[in-house]
């Protein structure tokens, strides 16, 4: 019997790395990667070009979507000095997840997720209440998951060292890079 068809929501390299190892084993998975967020654009097509890396290390397609951060910055403009975890990251992930279950249902997948929970930094509990909501909206099962469990996030820290892949030090918009409440404090140094 062929395995249900996956689509996940790529956010970086070394987490896809890990995450996308575990599900293989019980879906047919394509990645997509989908991260308006990300800036500026030169660390945009870093982390996109080490998600093409560990998708053809792996033997997955990857699905990429356009770069607009233009319209992911009204969005989110008015929470631009929430500490990060605070409200707009909820819309962000809102943001991206709506897009993989959009995107899901208009390619026929049989679900969709996303890898973001294996991050200490993100909240596992919003990002499947969101996940789940547009799931229902558009017609596609969402995958609940924390993949930070079980150690999760330690193991793809080693896998990604094994691999030489790239582990950024802020998790992708400019406030998250300034510092958590969005001031023009030095970049913090902490790798995700
Ligand atoms: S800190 Fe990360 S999850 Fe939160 S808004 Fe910025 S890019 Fe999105």
């Amino acid at each position: 019997m062929p395995k249900p068809r996956l689509l996940v929501h790529i956010c970086c390299a070394p987490d896809a790395a890990y995450v996308i190892g575990l599900l293989r084993e019980n879906y047919d998975v394509t990645g997509f990667f989908s991260n308006p967020n990300i800036q500026p654009a030169e660390e945009y097509e870093r982390r996109l070009e080490e998600a093409r890396k560990v998708a053809a290390i792996l033997g997955v397609r990857l699905i990429e979507d356009g770069y607009d951060p233009s319209r992911w910055m009204r969005v989110t403009h008015k929470f631009r000095h929430e500490p990060e975890k605070g409200r707009r990251c909820d819309v962000c992930y809102a943001f991206r997840l709506e897009r993989t279950a959009r995107t899901a249902s208009g390619l026929g997948f049989d679900g969709f997720t996303t890898i973001m929970s294996l991050s200490p930094w993100k909240k596992a509990a919003a990002l499947n209440r969101i996940g789940k909501m547009f799931g229902r909206r558009h017609g596609v099962e969402f995958l609940e998951a924390d993949f930070k469990k079980k150690d999760g996030f330690r193991k793809s820290v080693a896998l990604s060292k094994d691999l030489n892949l790239y582990r950024q030090d802020y998790c992708g918009c400019l406030y998250s890079r300034r510092g958590d409440k969005g001031t023009p404090d030095e970049p913090k140094k902490a790798l995700r």
